[in-house]
């Protein structure tokens, strides 16, 4: 133990106290599913990005059973060197056919598919146009980049058309980066309008559609779909740990792309590559959305009942476009009591406040899924209205 025991640390903790921010974290006994068993209780479970169903889906358990029993559990290097199997090349090829572009780049995660991404195609004679609420990983992405960086206001497209016509001419290259759906909101970013002003203004743009795919467009191909703007975006970012149910992220865009960053994209040359069992779930995912709208059908059915339903309760559920369905409750200390009520009434959803969203604007974030039953539904909306009463929050 140093000297200083890290008291600069715990003084710093006893503060997120004070706030009333400070959390421990939630304890889950099995698998992510639309009812858990929570630190011992069985709860409903709104908080996670388990869209589909999917993390437990037992076709694609079976398929990563099989990937282990093929190539074992880990690659034992980074990509580059020698983690790369031929069930990986696979696992990118039916995403590029899914998302329908020439090729994918697959990373360990979502976070750093931005991180690396953004970094090594930007240089210092370039300009980053980022919507100022644009996911965390985009920032340290951009903050890695050697590229000047600017923010627009949020789906503020007259705003980036000012920025783009003040420093067109100052740069080589400019990338405009926007969520294609926002996180914390559920809203959607208006891509039609930023495609075509990217166009007029000769930038490029890039789609963090972390949320979207899986979940928008046809058989969820994502946002990009969902407004018909193939062929139109320059890099378009999904990642396989929300509704693909496993982990890992991908950049989907042109083979120059996959070739620049199969040589510069950093995660890709210094960490360790995604285990097979990873891509085996990845193939057999993207094979059933492929071939069915059955639950993504389910998805939106659920999200459309809920929504309805917690706004005639009276709830401030923003102007989220998506199953993801914030409920504003304000302040931090009101948000994290609201959250811990709700658990004690048997339903898991996780408060969300600053840092993670600006300050007063606390909330808990409902994560409806594909695989809720109407019963599970209803029960939540009970306790939302038990305990929104009893906390004059409606
Ligand atoms: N982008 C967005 C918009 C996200 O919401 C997230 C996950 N919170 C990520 C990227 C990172 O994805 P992953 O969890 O796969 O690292």
């Amino acid at each position: 133990m140093s000297i200083h025991e890290l008291s600069y640390l715990k003084e710093k903790i006893e503060d997120l106290k004070k706030d009333g921010v400070y959390r421990t974290l939630p304890i889950l006994e099995g698998p992510n599913e639309a009812e858990i068993i929570l630190n011992g209780k069985k709860v409903i479970n709104l908080s996670s990005n388990n869209y589909l169903g999917f993390a437990n889906h037992p076709r694609l358990k079976e398929a990563s059973i099989k990937a282990i029993e093929k190539y074992g559990v880990g690659v034992g290097a980074v990509r580059t060197i020698i983690g790369n199997m031929d069930i990986h090349e696979e696992m990118e090829r039916v995403l590029a056919e899914f998302k329908k572009e020439e090729a994918v780049m697959v990373f360990q995660s979502g976070f750093n598919c931005n991180a690396g991404t953004i970094q090594s195609v930007t240089d210092e004679e370039d300009l980053i146009i980022s919507d100022e609420l644009n996911h965390a990983s985009i920032i340290d992405g951009a903050r890695l980049s050697r590229a000047k960086k600017t923010v627009f206001k949020h789906a503020d497209v007259n705003h980036l058309e000012t920025v783009l016509k003040e420093n067109r001419d100052k740069y080589r290259n400019i990338l405009i980066i926007t969520d294609g759906v926002f996180s914390m909101d559920g809203d959607l970013a208006p891509l039609p309008d930023i495609v075509e002003v990217a166009e007029i203004y000769n930038a490029m743009t890039y789609v963090d559609d972390a949320h979207g795919s899986g979940v928008l467009g046809t058989n969820g191909r994502g946002t990009i779909d969902h407004y018909d703007l193939h062929g139109r975006v320059d890099f378009t970012i999904g990642t396989l740990s929300k509704a693909i149910g496993a982990i890992g992220g991908y950049v989907a865009g042109s083979n120059t792309m996959r070739d620049w960053l199969s040589h510069r994209g950093r995660p890709l040359l210094f960490s360790t590559y995604l285990p097979p069992a990873v891509a085996g779930a990845v193939i057999e995912a993207v094979k059933i959305l492929m071939s069915t709208s059955e639950y993504t059908d389910r998805l939106w059915n659920n999200a459309n009942y809920f929504k309805a339903k917690m706004k005639e309760l009276g709830y401030n559920i923003g102007n989220s476009q998506t199953p993801i369905t914030p409920v504003i409750i304000g302040g931090e200390d009101k948000t994290m009591k609201f959250s811990r009520r709700l658990l004690e009434e048997g339903l898991f959803v996780s408060g969300i406040v600053f840092p993670t969203v600006p300050l007063g604007t606390g909330r808990v974030r409902c994560m409806v899924t594909a695989n809720h039953t109407k019963e599970q539904l209803d029960r939540a909306l009970e306790i939302f209205e038990k305990v929104g009463k009893e906390m004059s929050v409606i």
